[in-house]
């Protein structure tokens, strides 16, 4: 992707003033501040090639029809960070880990991860979604956009982000006493943590609070017991085109939900449809 960006004009290597630190050589940027490797304060200037994306003033970096999502959850504030950036990118890092641009004779660079996180989406989608969604954070949103508007679009396939909560996942221990409280089965703990709770986040994405979480678990619980009997197609047309428009309040819809719920985990990340679904 990289190399065909290059071979367009997108993107160029091309010789930039850059900071090293001077205790261990990380890279800081374009302008000197303090290391972020090992926060050491000074810096040399060092002129080296790298690869950067120039864009034209008023090239938009992120569009609401970036988002999966249905028009009143668009973050309109996202979009006006992204304007914020400079207009050269540098798409070139030292970093131990990374794709390596030795082949583009940047020996030592990696591609910027906040680039390459987007390509490990689409290298993920070619497996089979057409219409791949990169779920995460509006803080990591706010973070990784702008890097990623070059790499966004791949052979006809385009990438779009879905935003979502943060999950209470370092409140463990506190998961674990409620499941209990609640006689709640190993299993069906695992798929409320591993797979309710994702689906929640997309819905509740100021954050879910641990204070919420018995709420949820009350209401995954009744959810479950709803499960029909006989797995059919009842309502999936009507979830999947909510879900195509990135309408997530189906979540929270006790009767839809209980038609869904897996029976236990896949752990290739694809639940298998119900026998008979169309
Ligand atoms: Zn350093």
């Amino acid at each position: 992707m990289t190399e065909r960006l290059l071979q367009d004009g997108v993107l160029a290597v091309t010789p930039v003033v850059v900071h090293l630190c001077t205790r261990c050589d990380h890279m800081t940027s374009t302008v000197a501040h303090a290391c972020r490797a090992c926060g050491h304060q000074g810096s040399r200037p060092l002129t080296r090639q790298m690869l950067v994306w120039d864009r034209s003033p008023g090239t938009p970096l992120l569009g609401r029809d970036d988002f999966h999502a249905h028009r009143a959850k668009q973050p309109g504030h996202l979009l006006t960070i992204a304007q914020n950036v400079p207009e050269r990118l540098i798409l070139s890092r030292t970093r131990d880990h990374g794709i390596s641009l030795a082949p583009l004779g940047l020996d030592g660079l990696v591609l910027d991860p906040r680039a390459g996180v987007h390509i490990a989406v689409l290298a993920a989608a070619r497996h089979g979604a057409e219409r791949p969604v990169m779920t995460l954070t509006e803080n990591a949103a706010a973070n990784v956009a702008a890097y990623g508007a070059p790499f966004r679009r791949h052979d006809g396939t385009r990438l779009r982000y879905a935003l979502h909560g943060r999950i209470p996942y370092d409140d463990a221990a506190a998961l674990q006493r409620l499941c209990e409280v609640h006689r709640v089965s190993p299993a069906q703990r695992e798929l409320f943590l591993a797979w309710f709770l994702p689906l929640c986040s997309l819905h509740l994405r100021a954050g879910i609070t641990a204070a919420q979480l018995p709420a949820l678990l009350k209401f995954w619980r009744r959810a479950h017991l709803d499960r029909p009997d006989t797995p059919g197609s009842d309502g999936l047309a009507e979830l999947r085109r909510r879900i195509a428009a990135g309408d997530m309040r189906w979540v929270m819809d006790v009767t839809l939900l209980s038609r869904i719920i897996p029976d236990y985990l896949p752990t290739d990340g694809f639940i298998k449809e119900p026998e008979g679904a169309t």
